[in-house]
């Protein structure tokens, strides 16, 4: 089962690709993630990447692609993935597309997480990141146990530099410039599933496991 997953930042993308990931035993690839760990082990790619992240740009596809594309190639993705956060534009989904096509393979499903933009801000400030394993949290709809500890790795929980409210809105821009058209595009090859990300999380979840078991 190969998954994308697009919405907004904070629509919840990561939450449900964790969920997703864990119930069906795929890995979750996602290129935040992959671009913090690299900033955090202080790599070329980090201290380039940092650059944009932290004013809510995106990073080139350039730095982007071909690392996505590598990570595929790797034996735990024999049975499927989950993909978070990439492809992000509409050059990114093509060349996801024609590394695929190379392979014999193709997408199962794009799923949109949607919320709009009113409930991102807040939702983004009350997010709070693991420093140590980039587990998430939020301080009202999912807390940690531990308080302002992670529970799986105990390591301290931050507000992240991007999800400060003026870095968010521009983020909110950026997504709906070059983000929101991969909406239209993979309507276009049918494999297009929107579900209602105001729910709560579970509910969210149903939604989508009801969508991959159809
Ligand atoms: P994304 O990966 O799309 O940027 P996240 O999965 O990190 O978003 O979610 C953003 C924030 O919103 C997190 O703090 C998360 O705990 C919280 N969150 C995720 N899904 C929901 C939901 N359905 N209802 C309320 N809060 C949610
Ligand atoms: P995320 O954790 O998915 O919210 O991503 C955090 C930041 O990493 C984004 O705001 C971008 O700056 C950068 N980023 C993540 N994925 C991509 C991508 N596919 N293309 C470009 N930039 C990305």
């Amino acid at each position: 089962m190969k998954i994308v997953m697009l919405g907004a930042p904070g629509a919840g993308k990561g939450t449900q690709a964790k969920m997703i990931a864990a119930k069906y035993s795929i890995p979750h690839i996602s290129t935040g993630d992959i671009f913090r760990a690299n900033i955090k082990n202080g790599t070329e790619l980090g201290k380039k990447a940092k650059e944009y992240m932290d004013q809510g740009l995106l990073v080139p596809d350039e730095l982007t692609v071909d690392l996505v594309i590598d990570r595929l190639s790797r034996d735990d993705c024999g049975r499927g993935y989950i993909l978070d956060g990439f492809p992000r534009t509409i050059p990114q989904a093509e060349a996801l597309d024609a590394a695929l096509t190379k392979r014999g393979e193709k997408l199962d499903y794009a799923v949109n997480v949607d919320v709009p933009d009113a409930s991102i801000v807040a939702r983004m400030s009350g997010r709070r990141a693991c420093t140590g394993c980039g587990a998430t949290y939020h301080i009202e709809h999912n807390p940690s146990k531990k308080g302002e500890f992670c529970e799986v790795c105990g390591e301290p929980l931050v507000l992240r530099d991007d999800d400060k409210p003026e870095t968010v809105q521009k983020r909110l821009t950026v997504y709906h410039d070059q983000t929101q058209p991969l909406i239209e595009y993979y309507s276009g090859q049918k494999i297009l599933k929107t579900v209602d990300g105001t729910q709560d999380m579970n509910d969210v979840f149903a939604a989508i496991t009801g969508i991959l078991e159809a």
